[in-house]
């Protein structure tokens, strides 16, 4: 059944949709095809339908803006109809995966949800009408840990392939296989003309289509001298093209949602008419984010992340102004900007031997500065101001950024691996394979959990802790919540860490105030507690009838709504699946019981014993030192345990901006460790008051290096490389 562009196109032309029987199309529909048609994608539909007809697996590569995200979707979706079965679109961020889904169901005329949908993380718009799915590449791979052959869909788009996500990776990898037992599964692989060559190395067999783009020249200007207040630089840069230079709209890099909204104020407080000044961050409500699309009588200035880098296209950027920061760091970390190297851009990189994500400052990559510069010249030749020196650029920045798979920690898709059944994880054929280190690494922590036993067999616990929605460490947490009757309040914990965004917010010019404000939610013992007390305050304050608006509410307590609302739907979705996983019965525990403090933190430390530190015997020091390895780090500044030095905690992250910091920390009583099977008792020695003081030793690690198992050939493979 295969179709013609010239077929598609009469369809398309047709007063009915095509797509809704008998229903009319809107002038606004007829506006769209107009200029879908002039998209250098349109024009080659035809010869896009020929090498899809003809290959399984085809690789699309070409500019960004050329129609790639928005166009072949559709294409596909039109020649796969009569198939009855579904066509995936994935991209690596939310943020663009609902904005085009937004964009191309306007395209296609049908409200977004029904033909066409999108599914991210705990948020999705989908019925059983829908036959075009766009999706975080995230979610296809639970998808996947559920149905290895993507039976469900006639077609998979993996989108943004260039960036290289782990799950992108990870997905590359389980379609190559899924191809092989079902024929009649095609994959369409595209990117932006970065990387293509290694993707094409790793699909032998698959056909290519270039999209021949036509890019106007950009001008690039440099910094004569380099400066840290990159802001100020940006702002004069703004006003310099705003005043001085033709009409054309602008957008302006910026590496964190921080310096966007600062520098937004400031443009617009300048520029009350005349410039219309829009941010653009993943932070920002729905609407907020489709602004940046709508036509505006005045000059547009757009202000954002690298989402904008290749992700989401708008029309009439004529001037690029770049920042070389970047800010990549998906965890929630202050950071000190200050301690930003000028040229450098903010990556988090994950270190298996101290299980810590740190920041490192490194050069941004001279891929994405060129891609940045491409965006001023799509409709025409455009000016591209770099805030850094052209020295900078050229010593300073690698040539493309490096894999995700090389950079972050892998216990939970070893885990989902599996589960698919893949046993031996570490002769998986990634298209970069990862770190020996760091798989390892995954591998014990998820021994630690006790989600694969000794020889590296997936337990029953783990299959259960693979299919919860949040990281599956957080299923110990739920068990033992259970025994203690907070389970309720682990899973709003599980919630909130599952948020994009602190609950907390901390506006740099307010910081003060801010820090006072979340007085009122302080817990000395528990900066987990005090997140709970965040939430519930919220909650109480969004059922009870007082005169103050939620917004207003949240914007005096210093408390981001918009990530509030986010953990209240995420939770409550947890609530539902765990009714179905773990016999979950209703509250237990209540604020009255005096014991509730104590309940949490034990829960906490008995599930989250793994990631325990003791602090340093002298009285006056303030130095922590982490059991399972035995690194030393502060507790973060922002904690609620600064003020008073607890002996024992128990920590959520592991983070260094510079300085190694444990971040959201709990204290505890050694005394609910001490019969966990991964302290070994006869090793702990006591003071002469009984304390345990001395750093423990760790029984599982033993375990894991014990000879015959699965484990053991990939410490081999550790030390070999050693
Ligand atoms: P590519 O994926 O090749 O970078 P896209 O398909 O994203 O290209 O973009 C094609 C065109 O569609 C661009 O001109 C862009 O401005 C427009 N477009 C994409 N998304 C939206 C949106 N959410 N709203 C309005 N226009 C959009
Ligand atoms: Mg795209």
């Amino acid at each position: 059944n295969q179709t013609t562009a010239q077929q598609a196109q009469s369809l398309e032309e047709w007063e009915v949709n095509a797509l809704r029987d008998h229903e009319l199309h809107s002038s606004r529909y007829f506006q769209l095809l107009e200029s879908r048609r002039r998209l250098p994608v349109s024009l080659r539909r035809q010869e896009f339908l020929d090498v899809y007809h003809n290959s399984q697996i085809i690789l699309v590569s070409g500019e960004t803006g050329s129609g790639k995200t928005t166009q072949i979707p559709q294409f596909v979706l039109f020649d796969e109809w009569a198939s009855g079965k579904k066509v995936a679109c994935t991209q690596p961020r939310r943020l663009a995966t609902t904005a085009v889904a937004t964009r191309t169901a306007a395209e296609l005329d049908v409200p977004l949800g029904e033909e066409v949908g999108y599914s991210v993380r705990f948020e999705k718009k989908l019925s059983r009408m829908t036959r075009l799915k766009y999706m975080t590449d995230g979610l296809l791979l639970s998808e996947a840990s559920r149905d290895r052959n993507f039976s469900a869909y006639s077609c998979i788009i993996i989108d943004e392939a260039h960036e290289r996500t782990l799950n992108t990776d990870l997905l590359m990898a389980l379609l190559k296989m899924a191809t092989s037992r079902r024929s009649c599964l095609k994959v369409v692989i595209m990117s932006a003309t970065l990387n293509v060559e290694k993707i094409q190395s790793y699909f032998p067999g698959a056909a290519t289509f270039e999209i021949p783009g036509k890019v106007h020249p950009v001008e690039i200007h440099y910094l004569s001298d380099s400066t840290p207040r990159y802001c100020y630089c940006a702002i004069t840069v703004v006003q310099h093209i705003h005043e001085n230079m033709d009409d054309g709209d602008i957008l302006l890099f910026l590496p964190t949602s921080g310096d966007i909204e600062m520098v937004c104020s400031i443009l617009r407080k300048r520029y009350d008419e005349g410039l219309k000044v829009l941010p653009l961050y993943s932070a920002l409500s729905r609407a907020k984010q489709q602004e940046i699309f709508e036509d505006s009588e005045y000059r547009k200035c757009i202000v954002a992340t690298n989402v904008a880098e290749t992700s989401i296209t708008i029309d009439g950027i004529v001037y690029v102004v770049g920042e070389y920061l970047h800010n990549f760091f998906p965890w929630k970390v202050g950071i000190d900007k200050s301690a930003t190297d000028s040229g450098l851009e903010i990556r988090p990189v994950y270190n298996p031997r101290l299980r810590m994500s740190s920041v490192l400052t490194c050069p941004i990559s001279k891929a994405s500065a060129k891609q940045r510069a491409g965006r001023a010249g799509r409709t025409q030749p455009g000016i591209c101001f770099r805030l850094y020196t052209g020295q900078t650029h050229d010593t300073c920045f690698i040539p493309s950024a490096p894999p995700g798979i090389l950079e972050g920690e892998l216990a939970s898709q070893i885990l989902l691996l599996k589960v698919m059944g893949f046993e031996s994880v570490g002769t998986f054929d990634f298209l970069d394979p990862p770190h020996p280190e760091v798989y390892l690494c995954g591998l014990q922590d998820l021994c630690a959990m006790g989600y694969i036993d000794d020889r590296g067999t997936i337990t029953p616990k783990g299959r259960i802790a693979a299919r919860l929605s949040v990281h599956p460490k957080w299923l110990n947490a739920f068990m033992e919540g259970q025994k203690n009757g907070c389970l309720r309040e682990m899973i709003d914990l599980a919630a909130i860490s599952s948020t994009q965004h602190p609950i907390f917010s901390r506006p740099p010019p307010a910081r003060f105030a801010a820090d006072i404000a979340h007085q009122r939610f302080a817990c000395p013992l528990s900066d987990h507690i005090s997140q709970l007390n965040a939430l519930h305050a919220y909650e109480s304050a969004m059922k009870t009838n007082n005169r103050l608006p939620i917004s207003q509410w949240c914007f005096d307590a210093f408390l981001n709504r918009r990530a509030l609302s986010e953990v209240v739907r995420i939770r409550d979705q947890l609530l539902t699946s765990l009714q179905q996983e773990l016999s979950y019965t209703k509250e237990i525990c209540g604020f009255e019981d005096a014991e509730y403090d104590t309940h949490i933190r034990k829960t906490l430390a008995r599930s989250f014993f793994y990631q325990c530190a003791l602090k340093h015997p002298d009285p006056f020091a303030t130095i922590y030192k982490t059991v399972h390895e035995g690194h030393t780090a502060g507790i973060h500044p922002e904690s609620a345990l600064t003020s008073e030095r607890q002996e024992w905690i128990v920590y959520s992250e592991f983070v260094s901006s510079g300085i190694p910091y444990l971040q959201t920390v709990t204290a505890v009583d050694p005394a609910w460790l001490i019969d966990l099977d991964f302290f070994q008792d006869d090793s702990l020695p006591k003071t002469e008051n009984g304390d345990f003081k001395q750093p423990l030793v760790k029984k599982s690690l033993d375990k894991a290096r014990k000879k015959n198992d699965s484990v053991e050939e990939d410490l081999i493979s550790f030390e070999e490389l050693d």
